[in-house]
């Protein structure tokens, strides 16, 4: 519509005579500052049809309840023949209100008692038109009402950068599985809905004005609380006081229930997510567009800054904010008791103050303490903690089938293809268990079967399993307290450390070394079936068999018809970032390949690969049966787990947080003297603590232990291992990324500061 027939029908239908026409810039409307000789008005055009002019006069009428308030609104200027609207040509609607002076929200200071007046104001809007009962706003159906949120998921694909989409959908996925069974329990009302620093004016330190009635709506109140904090909260220190200092203010004027509040935390993450999720279509679709990306930048960071923001710790806030008791955990001491009335204390707990945990979220875990953890430790969330597409893939299907493989179904042919293309050809057949246990048991049964052989080589501090067979190959367990010595038929080879061999040896040559003297000592065997390792041993302390060891070792065995086992149920997966699975690290192919812990990011799979002349002659007559494994239902985890690792190039952040970790690390090396070596690959990682008072090779497991406990205290997640247990070790879910790894670094750092 031109201005200047924009003008006339001002002057016609509203008895305006406009002296100025400005375009404002909007989202779907267009929207106009008008002035005469008086005043300044703000004109809206619509786009005609019936269910946009109900809703029109709905938001006139809800507009026109907001009087006797201490804030200002737009009132609608009525038409000559006292409509709120005109109807032009049945083809577009212009609407006139007044305008509003002031300098928005997003303009100024954010002073506490700006922010306190903001709460007071909203609620006083609330309080006003709690029992409107507008039809159309009732009946309207929005993608910003957050009651909707589902809907935005369809364009979840939009944000396209695959770790920014993983945030959003752990976010909403949240908001799925906590908020919207109790969402019918929250009050609900017409609400403003779109709070937004740009649609608040203020003058004074206090909000003079809100604007912009086009998103109103029928919803839950707390909707409304959380678009305003969403907006006033962005690029915050501390986002959470802010949030007190409104929401203190508004229950003093409008009480919020306890249900409203503990709801909060995900009521906010699920605005900023349905804004990103927006940005991201609108710009798909306008890519020049400005104005739609203009939240964008500051919810990206604030998302990133929620996640580490433990949601307990956020509640009670908010609950003391409004006067109500915070949530108080059961003291850590009543775990324990009751812990060990039925768990036997053969399990052992984690440092010297357990934790109790509540939920966790990627790469952080939240106590009940509601203290964030930054877990740099745990490798079995592979791809984050409670990733929300591997979560989507198994609730899917274990609402539709869960099954053995007695029966056909798809997705167990799906995934063996998808987990055997992650291997040399020749290694072509999977079999499915759920234990790295169950794995390495199964992977022995095969090499005796095939050869017909007995004994075994294992490697010194080796673990590959809790069964008899598993603690049998496991010198990290028979060898140790409570062990019972290595069983007949156990050969063990020497750990090839470069590390430890290079206080008395040329450490260069370690790895041929130590193959041919184990090469030398079994030659006039002629009975063992397997030799079995992992590529980089854990319980070893992350030590990467020495270079060349496998390499001099496979063709021998080869030669001898023993069968090479790699277990990777820790090395697996990408998480060397250089290499998929350890073996390619040394440039060997194994016989028999065990898999475990990260396979289902959680859920229990794991499995043996290995070529179909093995995986046949194991085909005796005896059936092998799995009731678990490989169901339907782990076959779609580990599906999603390997989708993940590609789409967020989970392998490449793994390498760049390992290389990160060497280049922070290498300076606190020369710096610190207790820290002997530092190992591993990508993120599996090894600083091994000694005492550089002692001469020779001289282990520090007390300072290790003081370290792992320290960290904990300063809320970061690591362990230690290796045969003195001096091995600091990071395992932790590849979505780690370099900040992760700057700030266990510093916080390392400053550990070390405060001994030496
Ligand atoms: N092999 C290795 C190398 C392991 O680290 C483990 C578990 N720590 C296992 C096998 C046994 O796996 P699970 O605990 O799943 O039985």
């Amino acid at each position: 519509m031109k201005q200047e027939h924009l003008k006339e029908i001002l002057n016609i239908e509203f008895g305006l005579d406009v002296t100025n026409i400005k375009s404002l810039v909007g989202y779907e409307t267009l929207n106009y500052r008008i002035s005469t000789n008086e005043k300044k008005y703000v004109v809206k055009v619509y786009d005609y049809d019936l269910q946009t002019l109900e809703i029109i006069k709905g938001e006139s009428d809800f507009q026109k309840h907001l009087v006797e308030l201490d804030c200002e609104y737009p009132a609608p200027i009525p038409t000559r023949s006292g409509d709120d609207f005109f109807v032009y040509n049945h083809n577009k609607i212009i609407r006139c209100l007044t305008f509003l002076e002031g300098i928005f929200l997003a303009e100024v200071d954010h002073t506490d008692e700006l922010i306190s007046h903001f709460g007071s104001t909203l609620a006083n809007l609330n309080i006003k038109t709690r029992d409107l009962y507008i039809p159309s706003l009732q009946a309207k159906q929005i993608s910003w009402d957050l009651s909707n949120t589902h809907w935005s998921r369809d364009n979840l694909v939009n944000i396209t950068e695959p770790r920014k989409r993983s945030l959003v959908d752990y976010f909403l996925l949240q908001f799925d599985n906590n908020v919207r069974p109790i969402m019918h329990q929250l009050p609900s009302q017409i609400i403003h809905n779109d709070a937004n620093d740009w649609n608040v004016l203020c003058a004074d330190n206090k909000v003079k004005g809100i604007i912009d009635f086009g998103d109103a709506v029928y919803s839950t109140r707390i909707s409304e609380i959380a678009v305003a904090l969403s907006y006033v909260i962005v690029e915050k220190e501390d986002p959470i006081h802010l949030c007190e200092q409104f929401l203190q203010a508004y229950h003093n004027t409008n009480p919020i229930t306890e249900k409203e509040i503990d709801a909060l935390y995900l009521f906010i993450s699920a605005r900023m997510c349905i804004s990103l999720i927006s940005s991201a279509t609108s710009r798909r679709l306008d890519p020049s567009n400005e104005y739609i990306s203009i939240s964008e930048k500051g919810y990206w960071s604030l998302l990133d800054k929620w996640i580490t923001i433990n949601p307990i710790e956020a509640k009670n806030r908010f609950r003391t904010a409004c006067g109500y008791a915070a949530h108080t955990p059961k003291p850590v001491s009543e775990i324990l008791k009751l812990r060990h009335q039925n768990i036997p204390e053969a399990l052992s707990i984690s440092y010297n103050e357990p934790i109790h945990m509540e939920s966790a979220a990627l790469q952080y875990m939240y106590g009940t303490d509601g203290i964030t953890y930054l877990d740099a430790y745990n490798n079995i969330p592979h791809v984050g903690h409670e990733h929300p597409r591997v979560v989507a893939a198994a609730n899917a299907q274990i609402a539709k089938l869960n099954t053995n493989t007695r029966y056909l179904f798809d997705p167990l042919q799906e995934y063996s293809e998808k987990i055997l293309a992650k291997f040399p050809a020749e290694l072509n057949q999977v079999f499915f268990v759920n234990s790295g246990s169950a794995a390495s048991d199964l992977a022995i049964r095969l090499s005796r079967n095939y050869t017909n052989r007995d004994q075994l080589i294992v490697m010194e501090h080796g673990y590959h399993g809790n069964t008899q067979q598993g603690i049998a190959i496991s010198h990290y367990k028979y060898n140790s307290k409570g062990g019972k010595g290595k069983i007949k038929n156990i050969i063990e080879a020497a750990l090839p450390n470069t590390y430890v061999d290079g206080f008395t040896n040329d450490n260069t040559t370690t790895g041929e070394r130590y193959a041919t003297n184990l090469i030398n000592e079994i030659n006039d065997h002629n009975n063992i079936a397997a030799f079995i390792a992992e590529p980089i041993s854990g319980c070893g302390g992350q030590v990467p068999l020495a270079p060349n060891y496998l390499k001099t070792l496979y063709p021998y065995l080869k030669e001898k018809g023993i069968l090479a086992i790699s277990d990777e149920v820790q090395t697996g997966f990408g998480r060397l970032g250089d290499y998929f699975w350890g073996f390619e690290m040394h440039n060997v192919v194994p016989d028999i390949v065990i898999l475990g812990k990260p396979m289902g990011n959680g859920h229990p799979m794991a499995a043996v690969v290995t070529t179909k002349k093995i995986a046949d002659a194991f085909n005796n007559g005896m059936e092998f049966f799995s009731s678990f494994g490989g169901n339907p239902v782990s076959c779609v985890t580990g599906s999603a787990v390997l989708d993940v690792i590609e789409d967020e190039n989970l392998q490449d952040q793994a390498k760049r947080s390992g290389e990160h970790f060497y280049k922070l690390m290498s300076k606190l090396k020369s710096k610190y003297k207790c820290i002997g070596d530092l190992r591993g690959s990508g993120l599996f990682l090894g600083i091994e603590i000694i005492d550089p008072t002692k001469k020779g090779y001289s282990p520090d497991t007390k300072l290790a232990k003081h370290i792992k406990n320290e960290m904990r205290n300063h809320n970061i997640l690591v362990s230690t291992d290796g045969p003195y247990d001096n091995v600091v070790k990071m395992k932790p879910s590849l979505c780690f990324n370099e900040d992760n790894m700057t700030h266990v670094i510093s916080t390392l750092e400053n550990i070390l500061n405060n001994i030496t």
